[in-house]
């Protein structure tokens, strides 16, 4: 874990002032680095019986797509408004300065799934709750929360239910 940490790039004031921002683009880069990340998600989910992966556009698309392919799983997109090309449900969520929408097909998940929501950063946790509420929409067997980083101090883990299983490979 600490070859991942050390290559984590720390951008201050970015996008806006005051945010540090967890670059993982130095992770992704290193080809021993992007290995690990793989595995290392992975083996939290190996014997879960996992069908989807669901990836939040647009960091959530790098680690998705890999854990999804580590398991032998399908990678579903969770994408911004007017993105995905069929049918879609959708759920609005309040962001820091107005509101936010997230989109999934309304054919991708369905009752015998088993599916892991993944993004790079749990900060306030709202964009995974909206998310999380979208896929339950859908009625999935069970659904696994995932997160290459927590930022804990913004207690994310709040905005999500009491019961959602929540795995992290990297606390700050
Ligand atoms: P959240 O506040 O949990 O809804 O986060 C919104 C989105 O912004 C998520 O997709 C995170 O990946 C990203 N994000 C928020 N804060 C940071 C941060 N400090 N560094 C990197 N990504 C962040």
């Amino acid at each position: 874990m600490e070859y991942i940490k050390a290559r984590i790039r720390d951008v201050k004031d970015f996008p806006t002032k005051g945010i540090i921002f967890k670059d993982l683009t130095t992770v992704f880069k290193d080809p021993r680095a992007l290995h690990i990340i793989g595995w290392d998600l992975s083996q939290m989910y190996r014997d879960k019986g996992v069908t989807k992966v669901v990836g939040i556009e647009s960091r959530g698309f790098i680690g998705g797509s890999i854990l999804a392919f580590e398991l032998g799983a399908g990678f579903v997109p969770a994408r911004k408004p007017g993105k995905l090309p069929a049918d879609t449900i959708r759920m609005e969520y309040d962001k820091e300065y107005g509101k936010d929408v997230i989109e999934i097909h309304r054919d991708a998940i369905g009752p015998d799934d088993i599916v892991v929501l993944h993004d790079d950063v749990l900060a306030t946790g709202g964009t995974m709750a909206a998310t999380y509420k979208l896929v339950k929409s859908l009625n999935p067997k069970k659904i696994y929360v995932n997160f290459i980083i927590e930022l804990t101090a913004l207690n994310g883990r709040a905005a999500l239910p009491e019961d959602a299983e929540i795995t992290s490979l990297i606390k700050y």
